[in-house]
């Protein structure tokens, strides 16, 4: 089918809940798209985070292509040996010491809020639900983390929400603090805002909320869905902060592609879920735990977080060379491959001239470009993606 042919039948039959541009994407490789006319894409995007080892990463394919011819599911009434691989992985990498496998970030913070009412209330008593998050925040769109999410636009129609949530500034911890009660049972935070428009946390701010999450036993959990596998240039955004949470979500580039999402616990918390409390049928099935599997030992053996700092770097200089020379770059933010550039007005107009040209980037939060590229990319990739943004961006001056 060509690109308007996918998108004429596309609008017939799938709901409308998506702003899609009018291209079709067939295939991948590396960190490039080719849409269904034959057009070429450099990715900068990744699926949202997703893509990190780019497309169509041999490994990973391999891994999935071998377990498909395996096993791809059974029920998690029996082990599941590609996922205790995984989950092996996942605990001898991290602080915490327990995983729960679900499909998405969203489903992964699910089993957070339910893992963190549980413990507030085996730990400290029936009222002790309460669960502080951040204005701007984004952590999913099933409605306990739309009720979690901060970004109130995203609740229009959807109320009545979960009872319990607090939102309060981000990197406010005198706004935070005062929140704090005796029914506060977590404060769940993304280290860095990735939808609200690359908020970084700062330091001080998340070892202050460390800090008084220990001195209340409230738990802590940090929403790396966006920010963990390396994307800040460290497996997961907390070790760059010297700051451990109790609990973390992951999904994304977890499975490099596939549908896979993780809460994670220290043990002291993930031993208040006793059998029956939380389930899921796909959750950490073969075919998902070998392709994440895959995916982080590539991490690893490709040197993939050297890659993420150095590239990180070449590529925010750029970024901030495009500030002193175009007047309508407000400000250039972010850590590793996860770099945000806010404007002086809105950005959709822009990402549709990268494309038009062949580059993909992403607007959030309406004024923020979003650059997201494969870990893997080169400086030779963000030279070409820098050199088209540069010609849209004096278009835009012009
Ligand atoms: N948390 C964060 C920080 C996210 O960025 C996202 C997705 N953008 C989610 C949760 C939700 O993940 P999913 O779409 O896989 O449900």
């Amino acid at each position: 089918m060509t690109n308007e042919e996918i998108k004429t039948k596309g609008q017939t039959y799938l709901m409308n809940t998506f702003n899609r541009g009018a291209i079709c994407m067939v295939e991948g490789q590396g960190s490039y798209l080719k849409d269904a006319d034959g057009k070429q894409y450099l990715d900068f995007l990744a699926g949202i985070a997703v893509n990190a080892l780019g497309h169509n990463h041999p490994k990973v394919t391999a891994a999935i292509a071998e377990q498909a011819a395996k096993l791809v599911h059974c029920s998690n009434f029996y082990w599941i040996e590609p996922q205790v691989q995984l989950a092996e992985k996942l605990i001898t990498n991290s602080v915490l010491d327990k995983v729960f496998f679900g499909n998405s970030g969203a489903e992964a913070n699910e089993g957070a809020i339910k893992l963190a009412r549980k413990y507030g209330r085996e730990v400290h008593g029936e009222g002790c639900y309460e669960i502080i998050t951040a204005d701007n925040s984004f952590h999913g769109r099933t409605l306990a983390t739309l009720t979690a999410t901060g970004q109130k636009q995203f609740h229009k129609d959807y109320d009545p929400f979960l009872e319990g949530f607090h939102y309060v500034p981000f990197n406010d911890f005198e706004a935070l603090a005062a929140k704090v009660t005796e029914k506060t049972c977590a404060i769940l935070l993304e280290p860095i805002q990735g939808e609200g428009g690359v908020y970084v946390g700062d330091q001080a701010y998340l070892q202050q909320v460390r800090a008084l999450c220990d001195e209340k036993d409230i738990l802590l959990i940090f929403d790396e869905v966006q920010t963990g596998m390396g994307r800040t240039g460290k497996l997961f955004a907390y070790e760059g902060y010297g700051v451990e949470p109790d609990v973390m979500t992951l999904a994304k580039a977890l499975g490099n592609g596939v549908p896979i999402g993780a809460l994670l616990a220290k043990d002291a918390v993930a031993s208040h879920f006793k059998p029956g409390d939380h389930g899921s049928t796909f959750g950490g099935n073969p075919l998902v735990c070998a392709a994440a599997f895959a995916t982080i030992q590539a991490i690893e053996d490709e040197n993939i977080l050297t890659n993420v700092n150095e590239m990180g770097n070449y590529f925010k200089e750029k970024l901030v060379a495009f500030k002193e020379k175009y007047d309508f770059i407000l400000d250039v933010r972010g850590k590793g491959l996860l770099l945000g550039m806010e404007l002086a007005m809105k950005g959709t107009d822009i990402v549709a001239k990268c494309l038009e040209k062949g580059v993909i980037i992403n607007c959030t939060h309406d004024t923020v470009l979003r650059f997201l590229p494969p870990l893997n990319v080169t400086s030779a990739e963000i030279d070409k993606a820098v050199a088209v943004m540069d010609e849209v961006f004096q278009t835009i001056e012009a």
